[in-house]
């Protein structure tokens, strides 16, 4: 069969000119996108020679070769994948059908893509994505299996392409992008391993390239010879590390490895205080390593704050910036996310609304606060080390994440009446420690142990010896309001509105006491509320106290006086 030429699909060529003629900020993506391609291709062949040994051809020396040639002004990438016949080109390249390019066209539609050109250097366009940086692109390949029919396919991407047979001995693809002018820094060794390092340093097959160095002359016994010149050696080196160690199984993988890959991803120079290695299989297919720190960054408050799971297809670097993969409660766990599901060419608009995103979003959290109920539950210290780094900030699970309110409820540690300096209770075992006479759960929240250990409000559960929670990080004032109760007990606070401490005889008999003692004091309440009367709403008689002589209350349902400091602090 001769050369044929023809025209791109309407759809693809639209396509085309708005990666050849917009704004694409991002152009290096194009390697991305053919080591992924390339990637997919050698995946294929492996999985197919298992049943058909011939497909190999010999060759099982899995590779992904770049050649920059700056004479020629181009960079192939070669593969020994699983190569396509002319009937596969015809049907891949060249039609919108097949790729990945789908989704783009899909909200190219959708968010008016075209005239908002900015906008388009969030996606990958798939093999495409070559027309960024070439102004010609000659795909030939040869199907594994099928010698004698090898292809060639070439494009300069305005408006058609040509197609014809050729010979190629070796399996598999090899693509030729004659790099327009400006785009011949593509060439250069320096940005090629920058390229390679930064998107595709965990494809699990090498990405290679030939490398020439000048060495000065040596004699026999390895010795610089003084004034002997120098000499060109060209060695094929390996680009990426490979080292997608999320993707083997856990007991092949040493403590060290997991370390350092920690150290990689997260840029901090301490271990890891806790390492989870997991694979999701069914509705949502994805494999995860993360961490949990052993210690807070410091913009952890910080509103610009970036979260560190770094997002995966298939192996393929995503974004080290996927807001959606996990709540901000656990913005401070590290590590990757591989999955299988999502198109390589996702954007990030897209991400965040992504139905498997979410999927994957519920399984992480879920197995992050199942491991830390375990690691409270086995390895208390641990857990306190944790708690004690990061507790304020899972906290906030509890205000945000209401399908987990519960499970987070159960993570929560307070000090309280009942426990020593540093030392903690839940409020599981608060509860199994409640004495019979006690209905509610009791709390007081300040700034300090120091501050509401002191507090007048705690006289009358000391004589009572109920326990009081000590509440004294800023966030607790939000985690009260989000929690009410917990295993049907009421959560009340000290210091706000009317308590219900006594028993319904005491009850009787203090509210006689109580009668009397108004009737005596009338005087002397009113006298203090009239001189008083700007400063306080009201002037109770109460039975709170035992020891001091007054102290103030806010209402049931007003601000206490801690969450008036807060709010003050904060401006508001
Ligand atoms: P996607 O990878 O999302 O399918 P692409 O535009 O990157 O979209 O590629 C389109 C199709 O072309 C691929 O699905 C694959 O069938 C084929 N293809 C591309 N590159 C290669 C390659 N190096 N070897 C074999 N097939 C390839
Ligand atoms: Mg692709």
């Amino acid at each position: 069969m001769g050369k044929t030429t023809k025209k791109f699909e309407t759809e693809v060529q639209q396509l085309l000119d708005l990666v050849i003629h917009s704004l694409y900020s991002n152009k290096e993506i194009f390697l991305r996108e053919l080591i992924s391609n390339a990637s997919d291709a050698i995946d294929k062949v492996r999985f197919e020679s298992h049943s058909n040994m011939e497909l190999l051809e010999g060759n099982a020396d899995w590779k992904i070769k770049l050649y920059a040639d700056k004479e020629a002004g181009t960079l192939t990438i070669s593969d020994n994948g699983i190569g396509m016949n002319m009937d596969e080109v015809a049907e891949n390249i060249g039609t919108i059908a097949k790729s990945g390019t789908k989704n783009f066209m899909a909200s190219l539609k959708e968010k008016n893509l075209a005239d908002n050109p900015e906008l388009i250097g969030q996606f990958g366009v798939g093999f495409y994505a070559s027309f960024m940086v070439a102004d010609k692109v000659i795909l030939t390949t040869r199907k594994a299996g099928e010698k004698q029919f090898g292809c060639r396919w070439e494009s300069t991407g305005d408006g058609s392409y040509t197609i014809e047979e050729c010979e190629k001995e070796t399996r598999g693809t090899d693509i030729v992008l004659h790099l327009k002018d400006e785009m011949k820094e593509f060439l250069e060794e320096w940005r090629i391993r920058a390229i390679v390092k930064k998107y595709s340093d965990y494809v699990q097959y090498p990405v290679v390239m030939d490398v020439t160095r000048s060495e000065p002359v040596k004699d026999q016994d390895g010795k610089v010879i003084e004034g002997g010149g120098t000499i060109d050696t060209t060695t094929e080196e390996t680009l990426n590390s490979m080292k997608a160690i999320w993707t083997r199984p856990k007991s092949e993988i040493t403590e060290e490895e997991y370390e350092e890959f920690y150290k990689h991803i997260s840029h901090d120079y301490d271990k890891p205080l806790s390492t989870i290695h997991y694979s999701a299989e069914g509705v949502s297919e994805f494999k995860a390593i993360v961490y949990l720190p052993s210690h807070k960054p410091y913009d952890l408050f910080l509103r610009d704050h970036k979260k560190g799971v770094h997002l995966y297809v298939k192996r393929v670097y995503i974004t080290d910036n996927c807001e959606a993969l996990l709540p901000d409660y656990l913005r401070f766990i590290k590590g990757v996310v591989d999955s299988s599901d999502l198109p390589l060419n996702v954007s990030r608009e897209i991400l965040q609304e992504d139905v498997q995103i979410k999927r994957i979003q519920k399984s992480l959290v879920g197995k992050i606060l199942s491991t830390l109920a375990e690691m409270k539950e086995k390895d208390f210290d641990t857990y306190l080390k944790f708690y004690e780094e990061f507790g304020p900030v899972l906290k906030e699970g509890v205000h945000f994440d209401f399908a987990n309110r519960e499970k987070i409820q159960d993570l929560l540690l307070y000090e309280s009446s009942k426990t020593e300096n540093g030392k903690y209770v839940s409020l599981k075992e608060y509860v199994e420690r409640m004495p019979e006479a006690q209905k509610e759960i009791y709390f007081i929240t300040g700034m300090s142990r120091a501050s509401v250990e002191n507090s007048p409000y705690m006289e009358v559960f000391r004589k009572k010896d109920f326990e009081v929670l000590y509440m004294t990080d800023p966030v607790d004032e939000w985690v009260v309001q989000a929690i009410h109760q917990y295993q049907e007990k009421h959560l009340k606070a000290i210091d706000r509105g009317d308590l219900e401490l006594e028993s319904e005889e005491e009850k009787k008999e203090a509210e006689a006491k109580k009668e009397e003692a108004k009737k005596e004091y009338a005087g002397v309440i009113s006298f203090i509320q009239d001189t008083l009367k700007e400063q306080v709403k009201e002037v109770r008689l109460s039975s709170r106290l035992t020891e001091s002589a007054c102290c103030l209350v806010a209402e049931e349902m007003g601000l206490n006086a801690n969450m008036e400091k807060i709010l003050k602090s904060m401006n508001q």
